[in-house]
């Protein structure tokens, strides 16, 4: 005997809200700031959270609050006899501090039709179609930039808006079935400390997404590993005026080690794909002492230390020109490569490039050269890959995300939890 299941077709919905949603968001300023040494690190980003809780409690999720440090916690009850993991989805509410975040205008180029599109706020601000290789896949499509004058925090007011949509769907669907589903939004994740203060036993969840990657099809497992390395020079201070011979500036040695760095390698502005680098990223001092902060980025972790011992060679090769000087290198981890925890898991990526197939893409496996959230969260006990939003050109004026696919998301969001309840 067959038994027909009459199962809810998710990809029947047509009545998204998710846009709506993205472009009164994006009006909310929620810039986060790397020289607070405040949580959040900024105020206003709990201006768009306290907005989030309320609309998820109109939405009928009653747990839905805001705690001391600016995390939206919310709980979707399961709606299925099945045994089923609990999924959290997670998104971050803060933009870069790298562009303005305030009075963000959002514009819908609607029926786009390959064309350049000029920012009316600064005509000089051209997203180019030779220059966005997806803007190829938007034909036909409503297309959204902010006006010329800041970002527009697509990254990730996009996954924030997916998943309040895919919230409201699951309220209004209750015959799309799926186990218990956790909501995280989180601060501060573009200056790194977005999970500093989230409490994973409260979240309660066995394995999450975060929704905050690019190109509509793409999941990404794997990050940087990354660690910070400090060079401290201590010179010699004499007065300028009876330094011959005994002055040794610290100032001019950190230049020197700056410049002794591998110029056509090791390097951002040389390195694609899977090559690290380590990169110089602050500079300060004087005569006596100068400190030069790097970053130091791999996809595999043990050949940190081998970049690290490029820093270590130069350094001394440097220093020994310059009797009398002295160096330290201190190493700091920061994050580790996600995959290392995901590929103990790997269900979690199987059911995400199949939702993603479900909601109607190409499902693409990619890495990134940086972090996420989802790296730490997953080292700290809440495995995470990260799936498209559908924003690009993040953290700059020209950013840009189309309706489609975010609508696009809010689909793969839904079937995610489906595919998961299928397999229980
Ligand atoms: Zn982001």
């Amino acid at each position: 005997m067959i038994i027909k299941m009459n199962k809810f077709d998710i990809n029947s919905i047509t009545d998204f809200q998710v846009a709506e949603r993205f472009m009164r968001y994006v009006q909310i300023d929620t810039e986060s700031d790397p020289g607070s040494t405040s949580f959040p690190s900024t105020e206003k980003q709990k201006d768009l959270s306290r907005l989030l809780v309320e609309e998820l409690q109109q939405l009928g999720v009653r747990d839905a609050h805001l705690d001391e440090y600016g995390y939206v916690y919310a709980t979707i009850p399961s709606n299925t006899n099945k045994q089923v993991p609990v999924i959290c989805f997670c998104s971050h509410v803060d933009t870069s501090p790298d562009c303005s975040g305030k009075d963000v205008k959002p514009l819908v180029h609607t029926n786009y039709q390959g064309q350049d599109i000029v920012l009316p706020d600064d005509p000089s601000v051209v997203i180019r179609y030779a220059e966005h290789p997806d803007l190829k896949n938007q034909i036909g499509n409503d297309v959204i930039t902010a006006s010329g004058t800041t970002l527009l925090g697509a990254d990730d007011k996009a996954g924030v808006a997916e998943i309040m949509d895919a919230v409201r769907l699951w309220m209004a669907h209750p015959e799309i079935k799926h186990g218990e589903i956790k909501i995280l939004f989180t601060p501060d994740e573009e200056v790194g400390r977005g999970v500093d203060h989230v409490d994973l036993d409260k979240l309660g969840a066995h394995f999450g997404y975060t929704m905050d990657g690019e190109k509509a099809g793409t999941i990404e497992d794997e990050t940087f590993s990354a660690d910070g390395a400090r060079i401290t020079i201590q010179g010699v201070s004499v007065h300028p005026g009876f330094a011959k011979g005994k002055m040794v500036s610290a100032l001019k040695i950190a230049a020197a080690i700056v410049d002794g760095l591998p110029k056509d390698r090791l390097s951002p502005e040389t390195t694609s794909h899977k090559e690290g680098f380590v990169h110089p990223v602050h500079i300060a001092g004087g005569v006596d002492q100068a400190v030069i902060d790097f970053i130091v980025r791999d996809h595999v972790t043990a050949k940190l230390a081998e970049h690290e011992a490029v820093l270590q060679q130069v350094a001394e090769r440097v220093i020994a020109q310059y009797p009398g000087a002295t160096y330290t290198l201190e190493v700091n981890e920061q994050y580790r490569n996600m995959k290392e925890v995901l590929d103990q898991h790997p269900e979690i990526m199987e059911v995400g490039l199949e939702a993603i197939k479900r909601a109607g893409l190409t499902p693409e496996r990619r890495s990134i050269r940086g972090g996420t959230d989802g790296s730490r969260l997953s080292f700290m006990g809440l495995p995470c890959p990260n799936v498209f939003a559908g924003g690009h050109a993040f953290h700059g004026k020209r950013e840009w995300v189309s309706r489609q696919d975010m609508e696009k998301a809010v689909l793969t969001i839904l079937h995610l939890a489906s595919v998961w309840e299928d397999r229980s």
